[in-house]
């Protein structure tokens, strides 16, 4: 970390700054600059938060030279984390598939889905049991009986269940049907739900907060690391931007960031991110071919009736007709669907 100090700050406060870092157990080296001082502080004492420098006199900023984000890093672990998925793993050349319906309904629909996505390829079935919808008067979900569907029809046609868990309260049940928890977009600063996830041993998909930076999402992975599950994938659903022709805006570079500064598996949402059917096979063609290890999609039979994002759900047929024409994708860039 590089302490800036002010132009012209006080000798005495340069002093104070250099005390502080050697106190925190740091080696402070000051370099003297003819209007300005910097004081490099040097080791691997992260728990130090930038903001505590900033509240010393005379410092006017922190240049951070390691990753607030000890264990999601690259340099924690330089090869990539596999997340154990159905007896396959992802985070490794085969790019994983997760698809089903936005919410889960009922047994005959979310069976004819999970039958339709596994015989295409999918790996795991995603549906919502617990919905958290932006007004109240909406659909909330089936609650349990929505999760024993889920784990009924994933045993059932070999596929492992994704599902959204909303609260703390919530984790020991869920648990006790899914495979993989999901955390939404808009739990992912839940730091209590967090913290509960890391003591779980299943793996954990979290999704990016609509205005989360790379660093706050990192950082909610550490908590789930920090707890001892070392089981989470990254996924990224799109972030909110001045843009209103889609939903969300997909980053794709954070994608390729991600792969570049974490060991963690990123999955991409173009469900979500795009809001719009016809956008999400070329949203998943990029997806791929910029390093995705794995895909979230919302499919169903009947998108028109489907009671939440029915708008963004691909068909039976169109989820097909994808898997088919991300293969070369893959292929393209050294990874099998
Ligand atoms: C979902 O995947 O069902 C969902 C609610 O997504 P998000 O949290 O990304 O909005
Ligand atoms: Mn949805």
């Amino acid at each position: 970390m590089i302490i800036v100090m002010r132009a012209g700050a006080a000798q005495e406060d340069v002093q104070h700054v250099v005390d502080r870092v050697e106190a925190a157990g740091l080696e402070a080296v000051l370099l003297k600059g003819e209007r300005r001082n910097v004081i490099a502080a040097i080791g691997d004492k992260r728990e130090v938060a930038t903001e505590q420098w900033l509240a010393s006199p005379g410092v006017e900023r922190i240049i951070p030279i390691l990753s607030p984000y000890k264990l999601a890093s690259r340099e924690a672990r330089p090869g990539a984390t596999p997340v154990r998925l159905n007896g396959g793993v992802l985070g490794e050349q085969k790019v994983h598939v997760i698809a089903g319906p936005c919410a889960v309904t009922d047994f005959d629909t979310t069976l004819e889905i999970a039958r339709a996505v596994k015989a295409a390829g999918a790996t795991g079935l995603r549906g919502g049991a617990y919905k958290p919808r932006t007004s109240p008067h909406s659909f909330q979900g089936l609650e349990e009986t929505g999760l024993k569907i889920l784990h009924e029809v994933g045993q059932h046609v070999g596929l492992a269940v994704v599902t959204e868990v909303l609260g703390t309260e919530q984790v020991d049940l869920v648990c006790k049907y899914a495979d993989v928890l999901q955390v939404g977009a808009r739990n992912m600063q839940n730091y209590m739900l967090l913290k509960a996830l890391g003591k779980i041993d299943k793996p954990v998909l979290l999704k990016r907060g609509i205005s989360a930076s790379v660093d706050e999402l990192l950082l909610a992975a550490e908590y789930i690391l920090k707890g001892g599950n070392s089981q989470v994938m990254l996924c990224c659903r799109g972030v909110r931007t001045f843009e209103d022709h889609t939903r969300f805006t997909l980053s794709l570079s954070t994608v390729a960031y991600l792969k570049e500064v974490t060991h963690l598996p990123v999955v991409v949402d173009p469900s979500h991110a795009t809001g719009r059917r016809s956008l999400v096979p070329p949203m998943c063609k990029a997806a791929v071919a910029c390093g995705a290890d794995g895909l979230l999609l919302e499919v169903h039979p009947e998108p028109e009736i489907a009671p939440v994002d029915g708008q963004q759900t691909l068909t039976c047929e169109g989820f097909a007709k994808l898997m088919k024409e991300l293969a070369p994708v893959a292929e393209a860039v050294g990874r099998t669907m």
